[in-house]
């Protein structure tokens, strides 16, 4: 006997947007968040959003605009600035325009928005394992802040929204397809502190800041985000490999010490940690009964760490799909499966490609990286291109003068001309996702050598 037909562990703004999709398209649909009702949202973040995401959201479920109180500032554009902190590219475009936000008014408002679409909220519950009958999962194991005894709920699908942990993906069978860990390596720890700053008033609220320098914050960056003329939100990342030092180290010691606003009068908002994925999605999203979606399906941009608009299109794509073999009373893995391809097109070739371009962003130098800004060799515009379109794309002309301007770093130029290849290859090998299960091996051996060669590049 089955509870609800769908039941999606998490509310956040991935869980939320499934469990609204489908509560929409007139499915009982039972959510479940460890936190307490009135604490949902509180999280971690940048907390920025492009406004493109937004629009898509409307487009696609028909998602009201974010309310004005959620909204803290807009947003025009990204100043990202070299490791000597003189040098920096400016990036404004249709792509940057977005909002500095409230996170936990925003989770607040999701979870309102879902539970008026008739979803029904179980918040205070922690999720602890999914359940199996015969070998496929058919519900959850739950135990309810309060109560003496767990609770075994099920449905006809199971929805891991969990976030960064995952759950339930890390407790699914060997047998399962799904990659149950994430590599050390692709993953990113992060501090972060939201201030008042009744001293210092930021001259360009619009504009987002961040600090590359890969002796701090190796694989990471420092992001110095105005939500206002007083207040902002201040954070670091750095990759966990080998060797790396924890994010509030970090802060203590380098962000502390180096933004002279650190020393004026500053009033905590929020101060916190987190971690996020950072890497291509979970090479398949889907098993009988199951599914993934945001963070615990890796859908993070790799490059700027953004989530939450692509946990949302996750979502929807989830929800659709899921929708449509529940109608045909189908839940198995085929028939879910069309969720990857579906989201591997909409964000995931993008993803992949720009993991390939992590690589390389790894393994630069500071010198190369106050170089290149210097020189000219990297534009604010081909920053914005890349994280756009997920392709390096520069015209044969411009190419020459860059090279002109490149001179003493040729073997730099050469790397980036090589990481640009591996970046349309993997676009390429993305673009051809299997359209059923039986495809996945041979379409994971084909993405080896790509990761394998843009790791040393
Ligand atoms: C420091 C930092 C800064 C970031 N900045 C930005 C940014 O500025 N812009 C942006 O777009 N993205 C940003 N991201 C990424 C973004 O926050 C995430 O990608 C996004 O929130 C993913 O949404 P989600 O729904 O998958 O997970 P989450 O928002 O993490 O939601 C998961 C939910 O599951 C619940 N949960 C977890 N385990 C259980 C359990 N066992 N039982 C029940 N409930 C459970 C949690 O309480 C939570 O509510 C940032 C991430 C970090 C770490």
């Amino acid at each position: 006997m089955v509870d609800y037909d769908v039941i999606v562990a998490g509310a956040g703004t991935g869980g939320a947007i499934t469990a609204f999709t489908l509560a929409k398209k007139g499915h009982s649909v039972l959510m479940i968040d460890r936190k307490e009702r009135n604490r949902i949202g509180l999280k971690t973040c940048g907390d920025a959003l492009g406004d493109h995401h937004v629009k898509k959201m409307k487009e696609m479920i028909g998602l009201p605009d974010l309310p004005k109180d959620i909204v803290e500032h807009e947003v025009s554009g990204i100043d990202l600035y070299a490791p000597d902190g003189v040098n920096k590219l400016s990036m404004i475009g249709p792509s940057t325009k977005g909002y500095s936000f409230n996170r936990h008014k925003m989770g607040q408002w999701l979870v309102s928005l879902t539970e008026n679409a008739g979803v029904e909220i179980m918040a205070s519950t922690r999720v602890k394992r999914p359940l199996f009958d015969e070998g496929k999962v058919s519900g959850v194991r739950v135990s309810k802040e309060g109560d003496d005894a767990d609770k075994d709920l099920r449905a006809r699908i199971v929805v891991d929204a969990t976030g960064a942990t995952g759950m339930l993906r890390r407790q699914l069978p060997e047998s399962s397809l799904i990659e149950k860990t994430v590599a050390k390596e692709d993953q990113m720890v992060a501090w972060r502190d939201i201030y008042d700053t009744p001293e210092l008033e930021f001259d360009t609220p619009d504009i987002l800041q961040i600090h590359w320098n890969q002796e701090q914050t190796l694989g990471g960056y420092t992001c110095v985000f105005p939500q206002g003329p007083h207040r902002v939100n201040v954070g670091l990342g750095v990759m966990t490999i080998p060797g790396y030092t924890h994010p509030r180290k970090v802060y203590d010691s380098f962000v502390r010490e180096n933004w002279s606003f650190m020393k004026t009068k500053l009033v905590t908002i929020d101060s916190s940690g987190g971690t996020a994925p950072i890497r291509r999605p979970i090479d398949t999203m889907v098993d009988d009964n199951f599914m993934l979606v945001g963070d615990a399906a890796c859908q993070v941009n790799p490059i700027n760490g953004g989530g939450i608009g692509s946990s949302m299109l996750g979502g929807v794509h989830a929800a659709q799909v899921a929708s449509e073999a529940l109608e045909r009373n189908d839940t198995s893995m085929e028939s879910l499966w069309d969720y990857n391809p579906r989201y591997m097109e909409s964000y995931g070739i993008k993803q992949a490609s720009l993991d390939v371009f992590r690589w390389f962003l790894l393994n630069v130098t500071n010198n190369d990286i106050n170089f290149a800004f210097e020189k000219g060799i990297v534009k604010g515009i081909d920053l914005l291109s890349v994280s756009i379109t997920g392709k390096m794309e520069i015209g044969t002309g411009e190419k020459f003068k860059r090279l002109i301007a490149g001179i003493g770093k040729v073997p730099l130029l050469m790397r980036v001309n090589k990481v640009a290849k591996l970046m349309n290859q993997i676009k390429d090998v993305y673009s051809q996702y299997p359209t059923t299960p039986k495809g996945l091996a041979d379409w994971k051996a084909r993405l080896t050598p790509i990761y394998d060669a843009a790791k040393k590049a």
